[in-house]
């Protein structure tokens, strides 16, 4: 789930010890495990509802707890959003998959008192090629993001990254909507911007945890917020991106706690 509109009060950036970084890989391992479970059951007919009571079953057969159900009152485990919707889409038994969608999954969880949290964009069967292009920009947006999650870079580093490749490629960045530290709360600060603006930002630290969370659009940057309070989609109907990582800010590097490579992603 993403850090929610801008401006609000800023929250604390906590540091965590290696031990603490020990149980977020386990939570975000649980959280890389169950995207990469619906990775292999999408599939035109499902029903967004079905994917929900899948991600909470496998979730809590791992002894940790869906983030986002009740989360500011949000209804489900898992945040579906289908093409021209961007983040914080509420799975329905009404909601069938098509092929030729794609689908943006977001999925947290809390596990022994600290969060996991990752997003990925999923194709439903076969593409289009422009659609096919904004997944793999935004996909490779974040993982030019991640190179630079080393002590000594500030936030801004990881911004510009993001911005400068999906701009670069033709695409405009949510600005509404942006990534945030995590650790004992799912939200924690500083916040992850997806783009650059005036004003120096935070310098990374050994120990911080921030989740990125790249939401890349084929047309406008501009979004709106439908009448159910949560679903956020483009304003001119075109299809958006969301891909996310938590990573740990380490003296070797950046360690992406959700990392997928120990499952089978297709
Ligand atoms: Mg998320
Ligand atoms: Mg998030």
């Amino acid at each position: 789930m993403t850090g929610g509109e801008r401006k609000q009060t800023a929250k604390p950036i906590l540091v965590k010890t290696t031990d603490e970084i020990k149980i977020m890989r386990d939570a975000n391992q649980i959280v890389a495990e169950t995207l990469s479970m619906l990775f292999d059951v999408v599939e035109p007919g499902i029903t967004t509802f079905e994917l929900d009571c899948l991600a909470e079953d496998l979730c809590r057969k791992r002894n940790s707890t869906p983030a986002f159900k009740g989360y500011h009152g949000f209804p489900s485990s898992l945040c579906v959003s289908i093409n021209e919707e961007v983040v914080h889409g509420i799975p329905s038994r009404k909601r069938k998959l098509k092929k030729g969608d794609v689908l943006s999954v977001d999925f947290g969880v809390c596990y022994k008192g600290f969060y996991g949290d990752s997003a990925v964009t999923i194709p439903v069967g076969k593409i289009k090629k422009p659609v096919h292009d904004l997944l793999r920009v935004t996909k490779e947006s974040l993982e030019l993001a991640i190179k630079e999650i080393v002590p000594g870079n500030r936030v801004a580093d990881i911004s510009r990254a993001v911005q400068s490749h999906a701009e670069k490629n033709g695409y405009s960045i949510v600005r509404q909507f942006v990534g945030h530290g995590i650790g004992n709360s799912l939200h924690e600060g500083p916040e992850i911007p997806n783009f650059i603006s005036k004003g120096q930002t935070p310098r990374l630290i050994e120990g911080m945890v921030v989740a990125v969370e790249p939401m890349v659009n084929l047309g406008t940057h501009k979004v709106k917020v439908l009448r159910d309070g949560w679903t956020v989609i483009t304003a001119d109907k075109k299809v958006s991106a969301h891909f996310e990582h938590s990573i740990a800010v380490t003296a070797n590097g950046p360690l992406v706690l959700s990392d997928r490579s120990d499952f089978s992603d297709k």
